[in-house]
């Protein structure tokens, strides 16, 4: 059998997958089940699956672990035997894997703590590691993960092209003209981010002072498809946290957290990105991050991942210590003003009351258990009338590059998600990350719909600037 290197940072023990007992708890959890109704796009089927990788993979690599044990249920073998001395995972893994979509709700359902989430990301390195995917695939990861997502000028570049696209009616012409239909692409336009100006690179340097009394100095985490698409989201998260007493400061060398590489099983390009965030957030050089009380996303796929950026690393490189004390002070931003306690005065929005519904966004509610800080911040508005969504917990179907990938499941789900807000009738949908935001508002154009859709503190920064009724 040839030798492959290992996948690089940390690398899931026998612990790991032995932990999931076969109990099935998970099953009524995971969107892609409750779809399709098949044990091998389960959690439980695909946990069985990785376990038959990890167990030819620990044999490659001559690891001192027992080997997890098969369990009985009945899936596809995940690898095939190809000649003697060499294995190969198959396609038919792949696309149980591709499917997932790393939403975790499994992780939260689960009654014996299964890591979930690290499992899958590691299989996910494996494939990429050693599984050919079709060429036009490999250009098409190779030009996201590597060649455009690290690249702060090139995001840029695109995004001016994107505007030019959407402002000069050539946008209106193509969608008009049909040719999206005859190239199977009018889903997928549909959910191209709206691109806004001016672009919040030019903020990347600054700090922000506290508004009145100084209550705390945070760092801000931008984003990177964030800050051509979500900078006045940005602006207002900044707003809001200065008026509460916070000083912020941007720092300048941030980069791209790395999570839809770390998510793609690209671990090369996210521990990348890692390194260079370590650095430009810690820019004395220490581990501890002093200067700063937290380090503030309001990017809720973003902030899992840089919570969990010692997962990259194996504690014997350098990086491990600093990520684990950069981890330590990462926090949502409905996590931080929750704790902190909104000070400035909140105006009603309405001169009666606001009808609002909250979807929980999965890598907030099961990547970072926060549940309750978000509906705390929506009910402190006054006239705010906060409804809850059946199934806030279930994906609405955006899961990081889900959407473009696994197009026709994510709008499954998606339509799914619209129906329970029909049901419900919100004026106002709230979520805590962009990717979510850009998906329901495609929702909404899909059925027609008049709901605005916000990000809470985009909800609260309205609130806090709105005149008196
Ligand atoms: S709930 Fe946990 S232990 Fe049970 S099948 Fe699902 S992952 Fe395994
Ligand atoms: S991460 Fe989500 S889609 Fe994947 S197995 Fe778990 S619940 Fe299902």
């Amino acid at each position: 059998m040839t030798t492959a290197a290992p996948v690089p940072g940390q690398n899931p023990s026998y612990e790991d997958f032995a932990r999931c007992v076969h109990c099935g708890i998970c099953l009524n959890a995971c969107p892609t089940y409750r779809l399709w109704n098949l044990e091998a796009d389960s959690p439980r089927g695909r946990i069985h699956q990785m376990i038959h990788v990890a167990q030819t993979d620990l044999a490659s690599i001559g690891s001192d672990h027992p080997q997890p044990q098969s369990p009985s249920a009945s899936v596809n073998s995940a690898y095939s035997v190809v000649n003697s001395s060499r294995l190969q995972i198959t396609k038919s893994f792949v696309e149980h894997i591709d499917k997932c979509l790393d939403c975790r709700a499994c992780e939260t359902a689960c009654p014996s703590a299964v890591e979930y989430g690290k499992l899958v990301e590691h299989s996910r390195a494996l494939i990429e590691r050693d599984y050919k995917r079709p060429l036009l695939t490999r250009i098409a990861r190779n030009l996201a993960f590597r060649r455009l997502l690290p690249h702060s000028d090139r995001i840029a570049t695109l995004a001016r092209l994107i505007w030019l696209y959407q402002r000069t009616g050539l946008q209106r012409f193509i969608r008009f003209s049909g040719m999206l239909e005859l190239f199977g692409l009018a889903d997928r336009e549909q959910l191209l981010p709206k691109i806004e100006t001016p672009f919040f690179f030019k903020e990347l340097g600054r700090t922000f002072p506290a508004v009145g009394q100084k209550r705390g100095r945070v760092a801000f985490f931008a984003g990177c498809v964030a800050q051509v698409a979500f900078g006045r989201l940005n602006d207002a998260t900044i707003r809001v946290l200065t008026a509460n007493g916070i000083e912020v400061i941007v720092p300048k060398t941030q980069q791209c957290c790395g999570a839809l590489a770390a998510h793609a099983g690209i671990r090369d390009a996210a521990r990348d990105l890692a390194r260079k965030n370590l650095l430009a957030f810690a820019p004395s050089g220490g581990v501890n991050n002093e200067e700063f009380d937290a380090i503030i996303t309001n990017a809720a796929g973003c902030g899992s991942t840089l919570k969990e950026y010692d997962h990259l690393f194996t504690e014997k490189e350098p990086e491990y210590p600093q990520a684990v004390a950069f981890k330590s002070k990462v926090r949502d931003i409905t996590e931080f003003l929750a704790e902190l306690g909104v000070v400035t005065p909140l105006r009603p929005l309405k001169p009666l009351y606001l009808r609002v519904t909250y979807q929980d966004s999965c890598h907030l509610l099961h990547g970072q258990k926060v549940r309750n800080a978000p509906r705390d911040l929506l009910k402190q508005i006054p006239g705010l009338e906060l409804v809850e969504l059946p199934h806030s917990d279930i994906c609405c179907g955006s899961a990081g590059v889900y959407n473009v990938t696994q197009t026709k499941a994510s709008l499954e789900l998606l339509d799914d998600k619209m129906k329970n807000i029909a049901a419900i009738k919100p004026e106002v949908i709230v979520t805590a990350n962009p990717g979510c935001l850009l998906q329901l508002r495609a929702g909404v154009q899909r059925v027609n719909g008049r709901q605005e859709v916000m990000h809470v503190v985009e909800l609260l920064d309205r609130s806090m600037r709105a005149k008196a009724l």
